[in-house]
C-alpha cells in the first residue's frame, strides 16, 4: 500500500528542498513545459515501440505510464484543488472506459468477420482510394488526424446539438470534476458513434492500417492529457491541439461556453466552423449538466434510453 503514499512523499521532498521563490519558478516552468514534454515523450517512445517486436505491449506500457505520471502530477500541482475530492464516480468511470473499449474492440473483430476491416491494408499493400501512400508515414499520420478529426468533430457536435444523442454523451458530461480517471467515461453508444464516423472517413479514403493505429495512439494520449487536473499553461499549443485549457470550457454548465471546442485531438475544425473558444480567464470550477444523472454505472447505462423521446 506504500505505493499510494509515493506521490505525497515526492511532493513533500520537493517542497522541503526548495525555497518559496524556487518553488514558484519551478512551477512556472513546469506548467509551460509539461504538455509538450509529456505528449512529445509519449509520441517519441511510440515511434520506437511501433518499430520493435511488440508494438501492442509497448503502447499499453506507454499509455499506463503516462496515466500514472499524470495521476501523480495531479496531486503535486493540481489545477483545481477542490477536484481532488472523491466524487464517488471512480468505479463508474473505469467501468464505462472498459465497456466502451470492449464494445469497440468487439466491433472491430465483427468488422473483420464480415469483411469491413479487410478494407484496411498495410502500407506495403497497394490499397485503394485516393490515399497518398507514397507520402512519408509522419505526413500520412498528420493527414489521417486531420481527416478523422472531421468525423470526430461532427460526431461530437451532433451529440451536443441533437437531443437523442446528447442523452448518451451526457454520461461523459455529468461529472463534476475533471481528472485522468474520467478520460474514458463514455457511454458505449456514444463511443461507437464517434469512432464509426472517424474510422469510416479513413476507410473511405483508403488510409492504411498504420495510419489508423497511429490515430488510436494519438487519441489515447491526448484524451488523458485533456482531462487531467494539472496546472499547465498552453499558449500556441491551444491553437493546434485540444488541451486541458480548452476542454475545461467544453465541460462548462453554461452552454455558451460548453457547446464549444468539440475537437478531440486537433482544434482545427473548431477554428474553421466557428466553435473555437479560448478566452483569457479561468474556466469554471462548477462543471456538469442540467439533468440529474444516476450515480450507479448500470443506471447510467440505461438512463439515455429512458429519455430518448422526451424533448429537451
Ligand atoms: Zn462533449
Ligand atoms: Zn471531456
Amino acid at each position: 500500500m506504500w505505493i499510494f503514499l509515493l506521490p505525497e512523499i515526492v511532493k513533500k521532498v520537493l517542497i522541503l528542498s526548495m525555497t518559496t521563490q524556487t518553488q514558484k519558478n519551478w512551477r512556472w516552468w513546469a506548467s509551460w513545459l509539461l504538455w509538450p514534454i509529456l505528449f512529445g515523450g509519449a509520441i517519441s517512445l511510440t515511434v520506437l515501440g511501433f518499430a520493435g517486436d511488440n508494438p501492442v505491449l509497448t503502447f499499453n506500457i506507454i499509455y499506463l505510464s503516462l496515466a500514472t505520471i499524470l495521476l501523480v502530477l495531479e496531486l503535486v500541482m493540481p489545477h483545481e484543488k477542490t477536484w481532488l475530492a472523491n466524487d464517488g464516480q471512480t468505479f463508474a468511470n473505469l467501468a464505462h472506459t472498459l465497456l466502451s473499449k470492449g464494445v469497440v474492440q468487439g466491433l472491430i473483430v465483427f468488422g473483420g468477420v464480415i469483411g469491413i476491416t479487410s478494407m484496411v491494408t498495410t502500407v506495403a499493400d497497394p490499397g485503394y482510394g485516393i490515399w497518398p501512400r507514397e507520402w512519408p508515414m509522419a505526413a500520412q499520420v498528420v493527414l489521417g488526424l486531420i481527416c478523422a478529426e472531421f468525423g470526430l468533430y461532427w460526431a461530437h457536435r451532433i451529440a451536443h446539438e441533437w437531443y437523442p444523442l446528447w442523452r448518451f454523451h451526457a454520461v461523459h458530461h455529468s461529472v463534476t470534476k475533471l481528472w485522468v480517471i474520467n478520460t474514458g467515461r463514455f457511454h458505449f453508444v456514444d463511443s461507437v458513434f464517434s469512432i464509426a464516423l472517424a474510422i469510416g472517413i479513413l476507410l473511405t479514403l483508403g488510409a492504411p492500417l498504420e495510419v489508423v493505429t497511429w490515430l488510436s495512439a494519438v487519441t489515447a494520449y491526448i484524451g488523458l492529457l485533456t482531462h487531467c487536473n494539472i496546472e499547465m499553461r498552453f499558449g500556441p499549443v491551444s491553437w493546434v491541439f485540444n488541451t486541458p485549457g480548452l476542454h475545461r470550457w467544453h465541460h462548462s454548465r453554461d452552454l455558451r461556453e460548453g457547446n464549444k471546442n468539440y475537437g478531440e485531438n486537433l482544434i482545427l475544425w473548431d477554428q474553421i466552423f466557428g466553435t473555437y473558444f479560448n478566452p483569457d480567464r479561468r474556466p469554471p470550477v462548477d462543471i456538469g449538466i442540467a439533468e440529474k444523472m444516476p450515480a450507479r454505472f448500470v443506471d447510467q447505462l440505461a438512463w439515455p434510453f429512458k429519455g430518448l423521446l422526451k424533448s429537451r
